[in-house]
């Protein structure tokens, strides 16, 4: 009886630990394996969200409210990269500083990167694939290649499956159990979804094809090259430096000679100046964000829903 009672004994506790070794193996292997995710600018997180395992935390780099230019990265930002699992960001010179530290970084680093303009060859000294109208002497572009790669549905469309190799190769980095099937899913839904938003700008603004907008910064070139606008004009520098008195008259003479619907002015910066050239040029200010809250879906809504309102009228 007491022999008995031993070994059962014995058996439960051979099998309590069976049990915590298993859940042990299980929870190191991660099962569910979130990943800790850095992105640089705000909408790069609506674009990964989606793909990640459940769990996985987001850290979005550069602070709301502010232009995604001249950013400096602290060295709290680099040590929270340097404690992810999976950095997304856009590339071109956007960010700078982040570019170098990864480049310094230790080859035993386990961390996996993800480049928008790199995973789709896209080069900042390579040629820009717009139409420049011999002739056009308005200042739309600052001749440097355009970095907004995520205001491009069809751009982004095209990162998706990069971003899924990316997240499963991240996963099996942090010694998390394999996800290839899920993610798979995941980027295809993911996919189909952004090509509903590149679906819906191209029939919303067919209406408006050749119509000319001004914005703030030079943030949508390709979205206009894609679907059919003109840029006739933008009122800021990339170098975020106050603009001369001779730029805000080529603005409005722009918007005069080009019949511009809007100036499409940007949560980032201050709309006052942008309001005067309005004022002297008669034409009405809107509103366009090139950066969002990070839900990228919504970003990619609401700027067409307004381009879409403020091309209705002149
Ligand atoms: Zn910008």
């Amino acid at each position: 009886m007491t022999l008995r009672l031993t070994t059962i004994r014995l058996a439960l506790f051979v099998g309590a630990l069976i049990a915590a070794f298993a859940s042990f193996a299980l929870g190191q292997r991660g099962q569910t394996a979130p990943l800790n995710v850095v992105v640089t600018v705000a909408p790069l997180r609506g674009i990964i969200e989606p793909l990640l395992p459940p769990g996985s935390k987001i850290t979005i780099l550069m602070p709301p409210g502010r232009s995604e230019h001249g950013y400096e990265f602290s060295s709290q930002d680099l040590s929270t990269i340097a404690k992810s699992d999976l950095v997304f960001y856009v590339g071109l010179g956007l960010e700078p500083r982040l570019e170098q530290a990864l480049k310094k970084e230790e080859p035993q680093s386990k961390r996996i990167e993800i480049c928008f303009a790199t995973a789709l060859g896209i080069k900042s000294d390579g040629h820009e694939d717009h139409d420049e109208e011999p002739g056009d002497d308005h200042d739309t572009h600052d001749h440097a290649i355009d970095q907004h790669l995520w205001l491009d549905p069809v751009l982004v469309k095209r990162v998706v499956p990069h971003l899924g190799k990316a997240v499963k190769n991240a996963v099996v980095a942090t010694g998390g159990a394999e996800v290839s099937a899920e993610t798979d899913k995941r980027a295809q839904d993911l996919a189909a979804r952004v090509a509903g938003v590149d679906e819906a700008w191209r029939a919303r603004l067919e209406p408006f094809k050749g119509r000319a907008i001004v914005t703030h910064h030079n943030a949508f070139p390709r979205p206009a090259q894609r679907y059919g606008l003109r840029i006739a004009a933008v009122i800021r520098g990339l170098e975020n430096a106050e603009p001369t008195a001779a730029k805000i008259e080529g603005v409005v003479r722009a918007i005069r000679e080009e019949k511009v619907a809007a100036i499409f002015v940007e949560p980032q910066y201050n709309a006052r100046l942008a309001e005067r050239i309005a004022r002297e040029a008669q034409v009405k200010v809107a509103r366009i964000d090139p950066i969002g809250d990070g839900d990228w879906f919504s970003l990619m809504e609401q700027n067409l829903e307004s381009l879409v309102t403020n091309l209705g009228t002149k």
